[in-house]
C-alpha cells in the first residue's frame, strides 16, 4: 500500500507520565491506546518508523513510542486519502477516551489518539497486521 491511512495499536505497559513536545508532560495510564495517522507517500516507510526506536521526535507519537514502557503491538491500514484520518479519529471517539491534543494540531479533531478497550472493531473496516 502505497498510501493511506494507519491506525497503530499502542501498548503501555506501566503508568507513565512524558513530556509530548509542545503539549507538555502528559500523563498515560497503563492500558491499550490507538493512534490514527496517513502516510500520502510511502506509508509503509512510515509505518516503520514508528515501528523504530531511535529518530528524532517530530510528531507527538514519537515522544510517546520513545519510552520504554511502551510498544506498538499491532497495526491496521487502510487504502483511503489524508481526509479519511480524521473520520476514522471520529469513529475511534465512540469507542474511546481521547488524549487532547494529541496528534492533531493540524486538524479540528479533539484528539488522533485514544485509549480503548479492545482492538476488535477495527477489523470491521481495516486491514489487519502484526
Ligand atoms: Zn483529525
Amino acid at each position: 500500500m502505497v498510501k493511506g491511512v494507519y491506525v497503530l495499536m499502542i501498548s503501555v505497559n506501566r503508568d507513565i507520565r512524558i513530556n509530548v513536545g509542545a503539549l507538555g508532560k502528559i500523563n498515560f495510564d497503563k492500558g491499550l491506546y490507538a493512534y490514527v495517522g496517513s502516510g500520502q507517500n510511502n506509508l509503509e516507510k512510515r509505518i516503520r518508523r514508528h515501528l523504530g526506536k531511535t529518530k528524532r521526535k517530530f510528531w507527538h507519537i514519537d515522544y510517546l513510542l520513545d519510552s520504554n514502557h511502551v510498544r506498538v503491538v499491532k497495526f491496521f491500514q487502510k487504502d483511503a486519502e489524508k481526509p479519511a484520518e480524521c473520520g476514522i479519529a471520529e469513529r475511534i471517539s465512540l469507542k474511546g477516551m481521547p488524549v487532547d491534543g494529541f496528534g492533531s494540531s493540524d486538524c479540528k479533531c479533539k484528539s488522533h489518539l485514544f485509549k480503548i478497550k479492545d482492538y476488535q472493531f477495527f477489523r470491521e473496516f481495516m486491514q489487519e497486521s502484526t
